[in-house]
């Protein structure tokens, strides 16, 4: 069973990555945005276009090994249950959200809301306490806010075009606060948080050594959250 988990797993971020792309950039294969080679095969072998050797297929290969890993992490910990085909669903939803906001730098609507259905579906069935769900998404609502206020004030401050942080990474911690309720929801936020500011300070430090410092460059940081969710729901 945990292979026949594993292989849905990859089939299924087959077909996000196909899917994803064509919800967003409506391209039937994917593109290198470099040289414009489509890309032909199934599964993404490499991190790298066949033809240029940009590294634009990184986010893919990352989902083709995260989502059998988590598949498999899902069956180990529900079992055969209702409650594990609505984990299967949502954890969908958010390899998806992790593509297009690492591809793309989008979460969008169209996936974040059929999330939050099936994720207060599934969470009324596994827990009694669905009181401490919501306390724990109205929570990571708020504090997400005041991130999106700041980064707002930031962006005006500075006069920068774009912050990491957008309209959707507060949707998508509302959506992870309300699964892990209350206080794991807000524990995994912040874990994620700090992991971005890692990510960010070691996107700083290679500016500093390429020499093409922009230290404010937005970067994605829906998939630092996404990870540090699958970690906090099916790991600690
Ligand atoms: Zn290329």
């Amino acid at each position: 069973m945990p292979l026949l988990m594993a292989f849905s797993g990859l089939l299924v971020a087959a077909a996000l990555i196909r899917l994803t792309n064509f919800l967003v950039v409506r391209n039937k294969s994917l593109l290198c945005p470099y040289c414009q080679t489509p890309y032909k095969g199934l599964f993404v072998l490499k991190g790298l276009c066949p033809s240029c050797g940009a590294p634009y297929l990184i986010p893919y290969v990352m989902a083709e090994i995260f989502t059998p890993v988590i598949f498999v992490l899902i069956w180990q910990n529900f079992g055969f249950a209702i409650y594990s085909a609505f984990a299967l669903l949502y954890s969908t939803a958010f390899m998806a959200l992790f593509l297009t906001d690492m591809s793309y730098k989008l979460i969008p609507d169209a996936v974040v809301y059929p999330a939050m259905v099936i994720a207060i579906i599934g969470e009324a069935l596994r827990s009694s306490e669905l009181g401490n769900h919501f306390l724990g998404g109205a929570l990571s609502l708020l504090l997400f806010l005041a991130f999106y206020a700041f980064g707002q004030a930031f962006m005006r401050w500075k006069k920068v075009e774009e912050v990491a942080f957008g309209m959707g990474d507060v949707k998508l911690a509302l959506l992870i606060g309300f699964i892990l309720g209350y206080p794991e929801g807000l524990r995994a936020l912040l874990a994620g948080v700090l992991f971005n500011g890692f990510v960010a300070l070691a996107i700083i430090v290679k500016g500093i050594v390429s020499k093409r410092l922009s230290p404010f460059t937005p970067f994605p940081y829906g998939p630092g959250l996404i990870l540090s969710f699958f970690i906090f729901w099916l790991l600690v």
